[in-house]
């Protein structure tokens, strides 16, 4: 489950992202109350085997039962963690529609909690997940040649264009296109990362300033590409990136 809030005195709206109907809400009976069958259950970020009752032509269905699978305790258990994978599931309900399945992009989230529970660098892993939801949705950053001229890009100092959507050339960079400068080694990280599989991003030892680089540059390509105003997890995140250091 992404998402809660609460509807009356009793009730919560819970918003599941489920492999076979994509996103769903659905109201659990009498979940605020301590005793109820659902209330320990509805915890965020607890993935496990949804069984709602559709109300046809609604958006809102009712939960009737919801059994844990793997509840991320050590994602629950650590600040910076929690910011992340709420970053995540605030990405993943911001660009998924209602009830249309997305079984990849369900398996890509689930890949990345499970990595994020069990390693010590989420941060990379968040990442990869940037790059590789937003092919999902059809905005890919483009790596390998210049966007513009389809040239290669065999400088020291590439540059990325965030307006135009992926690296340029030299020659297009001097035509006047408005680009950061990427380092070669940042912009050779972010390709594996799009293709290399996830499990093997933690063992990648990143420097410091290319995470900071790519950072740079998938951020600005999300918020230019994707509307990110509403995102609320975001500002908790940067608060708790700031304490790492
Ligand atoms: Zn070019």
């Amino acid at each position: 489950m992404i998402g809660h809030y609460s509807l009356g005195e009793a009730d919560k709206i819970i918003v599941f992202f489920t492999r076979d109907y994509g996103k769903v809400r659905a109201v659990a009976r009498g979940a605020k109350r301590l005793k109820n069958r659902l209330s320990g259950r509805t915890e965020i970020f607890t993935y496990g085997d949804l069984i709602y009752f559709e109300r046809v032509g609604k958006d809102l269905h009712t939960i009737n039962s919801f059994d844990i699978i793997e509840s991320f305790q050590k994602i629950k258990e650590d600040l910076l963690k929690m910011a992340y994978c709420s970053y995540i599931a605030d990405l993943i309900q911001h660009v998924t529609p209602e009830s249309e399945p997305d079984p990849d992009t369900f398996d890509l989230m689930l890949s990345a909690m499970y990595l994020i529970e069990s390693t010590a660098d989420a941060e990379m892993v968040v990442r990869a997940f940037e790059i590789r939801l937003l092919e999902r949705i059809g905005l890919n950053p483009r790596l390998d040649s210049c966007i513009i001229c389809s040239g290669e890009i065999n400088d020291n100092t590439p540059k990325f264009s965030i307006q135009s959507g992926g690296v340029i050339c030299g020659k297009c960079a001097k035509l006047g296109h408005h680009a950061f400068n990427i380092s070669y080694e940042s912009l050779e990280i972010m390709r594996k990362m799009a293709n290399i599989p996830l499990e093997v991003i933690p063992s990648l030892n990143i420097l410091e300033s290319n995470r900071q680089e790519i950072k740079k540059i998938l951020m600005g390509f999300l918020s230019f590409h994707v509307d990110m105003k509403n995102l609320r997890s975001l500002g908790f995140l940067e608060s708790m990136e700031k304490d790492k250091f």
